[in-house]
């Protein structure tokens, strides 16, 4: 995506259209409320929710058809909003490949390449899997934050609730349905996603990623090394690199479900190794050290101007996971619009 495609992204969904769209689902969700009230005591069932949010003004009128009669829960309205969200995300993050996000058979849904995906309670489907949409887990649109947030050793309970999360990815691997990104990212397998990738030499390493991402690391390279000519840290991390990884068909290594790594849109920058220093916490786990009790200076952690390069353009880091993960970084542009956080390109 090019700087003038954020800009304009951030310029759509930004702070006042988020208001203002605020405003209009608080503004749908009261007159639902007052109207399935009206329902119940007046009988006016031939009225739906849906119908009411067109009274309301609220998007989902606009393309919902009429003849839709349709209940809606709170719980179902704030499936639906934050489909709306999720789908509008993508359609600003991909504009090149991502169609307008539109409200269909009661769901959000975005055409990708042509091919329709609705939101399906966030496990991203088309058409042809929603009646079977149960055997599928939602994808995790996470929170994301610019800082770290304050690190505290996690109390017994927590450290307890770590543990068992651990033990739960392994036993229980996660079903998503990867056909999303796959028709994104063109590489539905090994030997599609093999023809998507392109070697770059990336400070200094040759590394295979996915074409559609070459020009942000070109860029994100750019910045790192304009900070190391006056920062001795982040010169001294670009010393300290002990191995660079890109596209590697494989899963996430212990749950089974597809890495970004199987599409080259995410990069592992390994450091040399330094005693006492913690880097991934499945590493650490396998060690026997406990990992939720890693506090931050025991991680490899790169210099801030390094992890703020990487996010200008795009790219989350796996150091503000709870399954830290701090060589990773991954291009998620949709993490960013979800969490309001501005791309910073233009610095
Ligand atoms: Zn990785």
């Amino acid at each position: 995506m090019s700087g003038q495609n954020l800009n304009a992204v951030f310029q759509a969904i930004g702070e006042g259209a988020f208001l203002i769209d605020t405003a209009k689902k608080t503004a749908a969700c009261i007159v639902v409320f007052i109207f399935c009230f009206c329902a119940k005591h007046e009988d006016l069932t031939e009225y739906t929710a849906v119908k009411n949010l067109q009274t309301a003004g609220f998007s989902v009128a606009e393309s919902a058809p009429a003849e839709q009669r349709t209940e809606v829960s709170p719980a179902q309205m704030r499936t639906l909003n934050r489909g709306e969200e999720v789908m509008k995300a993508f359609a600003a993050a991909y504009p090149d490949r991502i169609g307008a996000a539109e409200f269909r058979n009661e769901d959000w849904a975005v055409p990708v390449y042509g091919k329709r995906f609705y939101y399906a309670g966030g496990r991203l489907l088309p058409e042809e899997l929603l009646s079977t949409a149960a055997n599928y887990d939602p994808q995790p649109f996470y929170s994301y934050h610019t800082e770290l947030p304050e690190w505290k050793p996690p109390d017994d309970a927590s450290a307890a609730r770590f543990k068992n999360a651990a033990n739960q990815r392994q036993e229980r691997p996660s079903r998503r349905s990867y056909l999303f990104f796959d028709t994104l990212l063109r590489a539905g397998d090994r030997d599609e996603a093999y023809k998507r990738v392109k070697s770059i030499r990336l400070f200094g390493w040759n590394v295979l990623v996915h074409y559609s991402i070459m020009e942000e690391l070109a860029l994100v390279e750019e910045r790192i090394n304009a900070s190391a000519e006056n920062d001795p840290e982040v010169k001294r991390w670009l010393a300290n690199i002990s191995s660079l990884s890109g596209w590697n068909w494989r899963g996430i290594a212990d749950t089974g479900s597809r890495s970004f790594h199987a599409y080259g849109t995410a990069i592992d920058i390994v450091m040399k190794p330094q005693p006492g220093k913690e880097t991934y916490w499945l590493w650490s786990a396998q060690k026997g050290v406990d990992w939720w009790n890693v506090s931050y200076s025991n991680r490899l952690h790169p210099p801030n101007a390094v992890i703020e390069a990487f996010e200008a353009y795009g790219f989350v880091w796996g150091g503000k996971w709870l399954f830290f993960d701090t060589m990773h970084f991954e291009y998620r542009p949709e993490i960013f619009i979800l969490n309001r956080l501005p791309m910073k390109k233009e610095k």
